[in-house]
């Protein structure tokens, strides 16, 4: 299994070590660990240092501070297991940072996927009015491919971004009982389906009350295939050659 997208830099894991070593025996090939400003995202460019550890490095929407100019950010997409520039994106339903400064630093942190030629990981919320035709606009240009992160719109909202070739992740919110995201799992096809959990947020069930660990992307893994009419071994399969074409992990 690879988990697509987790945070070790979390003060909860205290340095990332204990999964580290243990990702063998979870069952864990590899880890993407995600930045969200300058300081997780040095951070995570260190740990990638380790075995089966890759990093990304961006400003997050709600880690903006105005007049950053991205400058311990950017210079980082040159390190050759720093694999990705994210997350970045909008989210208009827990910060305050204007939509205006959100959209601004969410665009010149596209221009920097063309430059550094990455792929791009999105963290979208409560902005689909303007996340689809912003990226619309940029499907086109974007060299190394795109993800929605945790992704928990729509069916037609998927299917859109399907079209524009985008890779569709799902975390453990999928798992909650009242998950009615069934058929948008479906709309994605295997080619473009990704897993993560998101750690150290967004627990699935059945561990619902802890932290969430990277490992548990097998609760993830699990209720694609449910969904999906299809094994959890298949899935699994399917997931982690994505996440290395996507990633270009080898
Ligand atoms: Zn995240």
């Amino acid at each position: 299994m690879i988990d697509s997208h987790c945070h070790l830099t979390d003060p909860y894991y205290g340095g990332g070590e204990d999964i580290i070593k243990n990702m063998a025996a979870d069952g864990l090939e590899a880890l993407v660990t995600v930045g969200y400003d300058a300081r997780t995202s040095a951070e995570c460019a260190r740990l990638a240092a380790n075995d089966g550890v890759y990093a990304t490095v961006g400003l997050h929407p709600g880690e903006i501070k105005e007049g950053d100019d991205l400058g311990g950010i950017l210079p980082l997409l040159r390190l050759p297991k720093v694999v990705a520039l994210g997350e970045i994106g909008l989210d208009y339903h827990w910060y305050d940072v204007p939509r205006e400064v959100q959209k601004k630093y969410f665009e010149m942190q596209l221009e920097a996927a063309c430059e550094y030629r990455k792929p791009v990981v999105i963290h979208s919320r409560d902005c689909d009015g303007d996340m689809l035709p912003i990226l619309k606009n940029w499907a086109k240009r974007l060299p190394a491919g795109l993800v929605m992160h945790c992704f928990s719109s729509s069916a037609e909202l998927a299917k859109e971004y399907v079209r524009l070739g985008f890779y569709i992740s799902f975390a453990g919110p999928v798992t909650f009982k009242n998950a009615k995201r069934g058929d948008a799992i479906r709309a994605v096809p295997d080619e473009l389906l990704l897993a993560e959990t998101d750690s150290p947020y967004l627990t699935p069930v059945p561990h619902r009350g802890e932290k969430n660990r990277p490992s548990n992307v097998r609760y993830v893994i699990e209720k694609l295939a449910l969904e999906r009419g299809t094994d959890f071994a298949a899935v699994e399969r399917i997931t982690t050659e994505n996440a290395k074409r996507f990633y270009g992990i080898k």
